[in-house]
């Protein structure tokens, strides 16, 4: 029978006592416990402590703790299992010597002082700048192929899978764009301009190939020992690695990282796995992929079906509700309308049922079958691919993480942390797109790898601030924003506490080709009791990457609508329009641009 009550609490006293060095049962306003804490923090030892003024049972774990050292009062500090005592006490072990003795003769060694487990873009950062802090580090980097086998190098999903072969091809598809725009501009070619799919995907692949090498040298250079090797935690501070050959490997650190990243999810559906494919494939598929569905209707999938249609295929995208959920609604659906009259045809509210092959090939032919989320109507079409791209799950749940006592969130895999990226076992941490309630970017996973090792190592008490990080969707006509979406800023701040500043604007490269006025849009949201201050910037247009990135310093900086008015813009950009911007959305007036 598990125990209960008093013997339950002492159990995890105990349990508390062993899991960690040092153990510091607490209070949050306590200042003597602030002291000790300090104290260990000087001797540059990681200490857990229990707030007890902030749990439930604070109060009858006191009591516990009474029973079991005769010590009523916070701090009860605890080294090794030992009972040390309060304040006093400590500080007294340490000025006698009996601590850092304690403390030493536990000292168990480790073969690194940091294991890293995930080689992409959090987990790179981190072990190089543990590295460049004097500490001995090895990253563990393994990419488990993909259904169909498609395997990559090292750097994780930015460099391989995710932002880099998109954005090239996001290029690629904004070159197109401009041949169009360049007979208006003068340029004469009489030859019919194709796209050619595998020149495309070779010389983005070679790109990407060169980075796989560089990031192997800045390991090597920088003293990091990396093993390509699948990472599994088989003690509290012991993992198993092993390689693809299936050779084992073991190897103890004194602390872990856990960067692993996430896979593309599949839909569940007869004939997914077999048939369809997702982003990790797309991007060094050896074929030109046809005619293709995008299923999903978020980041990856409207990002995906852009570059698709900009190269010149025909292609479809099956909405399940909305267009990039979380995101300001009015700047999401004006990006799809734009994608619309690209060429990009939506199915609205329908989910796929079933794919079958008709055909094998390269491309192949495909039947999907799919349902209406509002009704019976069921609706089928061929394709030559089906690019499923509905989310994504941590790789957090064949690592061995209940072993050791990590806590994950149970409903979506990811891992819980604190302020400060330690997870509910103190001397694990975890960085990137595995983070419970985080952005899944990659300059987040840097900046926190990062800012952890020089916590650990360089004596830096910097965190990630995880606020107003600027973002942007690189659909064909790119959105870029930081802060709160309309909806959100309404909810959080009430309608009556906003000013909002909109205006469509038309750039004036698009003015000689003559096309698509009315379709770029800016938006700023503006806290009236707050000094007028920007707490969401959206903007819809060419670069908007570019112009986002400078404007989130500014609202890092406490930008105001004041200041962005106060600001001179560059003329002729299309940025210049946030120093103008006069048309409140209350006041119901006019934003169209005219002329053409
Ligand atoms: P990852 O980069 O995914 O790295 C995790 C690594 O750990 C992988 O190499 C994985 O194979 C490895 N691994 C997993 N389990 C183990 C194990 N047990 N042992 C050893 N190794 C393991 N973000 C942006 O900021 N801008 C963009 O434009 C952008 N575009 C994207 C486009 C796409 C199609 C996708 C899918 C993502 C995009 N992202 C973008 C998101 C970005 O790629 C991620 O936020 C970022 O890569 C997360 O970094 P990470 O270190 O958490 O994980
Ligand atoms: P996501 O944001 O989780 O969106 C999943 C999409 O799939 C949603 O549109 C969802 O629809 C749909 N969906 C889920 N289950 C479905 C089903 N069974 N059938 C049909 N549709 C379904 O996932 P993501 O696009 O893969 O992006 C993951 C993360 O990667 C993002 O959060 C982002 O941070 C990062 N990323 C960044 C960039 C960038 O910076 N430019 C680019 C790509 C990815 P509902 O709305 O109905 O749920």
């Amino acid at each position: 029978m598990p125990p209960t009550g008093r013997e339950a609490l002492r159990s995890r006293v105990q349990e508390l006592q062993e899991k960690n060095p040092v153990m510091i049962f607490s209070k949050s306003y306590c200042p003597y416990c602030d002291r000790v804490k300090e104290l260990f923090t000087s001797l540059g030892k990681e200490y857990f402590a229990l707030e007890l003024d902030l749990c439930d049972d604070g109060n009858s774990i006191q009591e516990v703790l009474y029973e079991m050292t005769g010590q009523k009062t916070v701090p009860n500090v605890f080294v090794y299992k030992s009972h040390i005592g309060g304040c006093d006490k400590t500080l007294l072990a340490h000025q006698n010597g009996s601590l850092q003795k304690l403390l030493d003769s536990n000292t168990v060694s480790y073969d690194y002082d940091l294991i890293v487990i995930g080689g992409g873009s959090g987990g790179l950062a981190c072990s190089k700048e543990a590295s460049s802090l004097g500490k001995k580090v090895m990253v563990l980097d393994f990419v488990v192929p993909t259904p169909i086998g498609t395997t990559w190098g090292l750097g994780g999903t930015c460099v391989n899978v995710g932002c880099i072969p998109k954005k090239l091809m996001h290029q690629a598809a904004v070159l197109g764009q401009a041949l169009k725009d360049s007979r208006k501009f003068g340029w004469e070619y009489e030859e019919q301009v194709n796209h050619n799919w595998e020149t495309m995907r070779e010389n983005i692949q070679n790109y990407i190939g060169s980075l796989n090498w560089g990031y192997r040298v800045a390991l090597r250079d920088k003293n990091v020992r990396y093993e390509n090797a699948y990472g599994e935690f088989v003690g509290p501070h012991k993992i198993k690695a092993t390689n693809k050959r299936g050779k084992e490997s073991f190897f103890t650190a004194e602390k872990f990282i856990i960067a692993t990243g996430e896979r593309p999810r599949y839909l569940d559906v007869p004939g997914d796995k077999e048939f369809c494919i997702t982003s990790d494939d797309l991007f060094s598929l050896s074929y030109c992929p046809g005619k293709t569905l995008v299923v999903g209707a978020s980041y990856v999938a409207l990002e995906c079906a852009g570059f698709l249609a900009g190269i010149g295929l025909d292609v479809t995208v099956m909405v399940r509700s909305i267009f990039l959920r979380g995101f300001d609604q009015e700047m999401a659906e004006k990006a799809g309308a734009y994608m619309e009259t690209h060429g990009v045809k939506f199915i609205k509210k329908f989910v796929p049922t079933s794919v079958e092959q008709l055909e094998a090939g390269t491309p192949g032919r495909l039947k999907v079958v799919a349902k209406s989320t509002e009704g019976d109507i069921v609706i089928e079409d061929e394709y030559n691919t089906v690019l499923v791209a509905v989310g994504r799950d941590s790789c957090t749940r064949n690592i061995g993480l209940e072993k050791i006592g990590v806590k994950i969130n149970e409903s979506n895999g990811k891992i819980p942390v604190n302020d400060e990226e330690q997870t509910s076992v103190p001397h694990v941490y975890a960085i990137g797109d595995i983070l419970d309630g985080k952005l899944e970017l990659t300059p987040v996973a840097i900046q926190a790898g990062r800012l952890l090792a020089r916590r650990l190592y360089g004596g830096s008490d910097a965190k990630c601030d995880y606020v107003n990080v600027p973002t942007t969707v690189f659909t064909p006509m790119e959105y870029g924003c930081c802060g709160y979406s309309e909806e959100k800023a309404i909810e959080i701040f009430g309608e009556e506490t906003l000013e909002i500043y909109h205006t469509l604007f038309w750039p004036l490269e698009w003015t000689v080709p003559s096309r698509d006025n009315n379709t770029c849009f800016a938006k700023v949201i503006c806290n009236k009791i707050d000094f007028d201050r920007v707490i969401g910037f959206h903007v819809l247009g060419p670069n908007a990457g570019e112009i986002t990135q400078g404007f989130a310093a500014a609202m890092k900086c406490g930008l105001t609508k004041e200041k962005l008015d106060e600001t001179i813009g560059i003329h002729p950009t299309c940025a210049e329009i946030f120093t103008t911007m006069e048309v409140t959305k209350s006041s119901g007036g006019d934003i169209t641009q005219k002329g053409c």
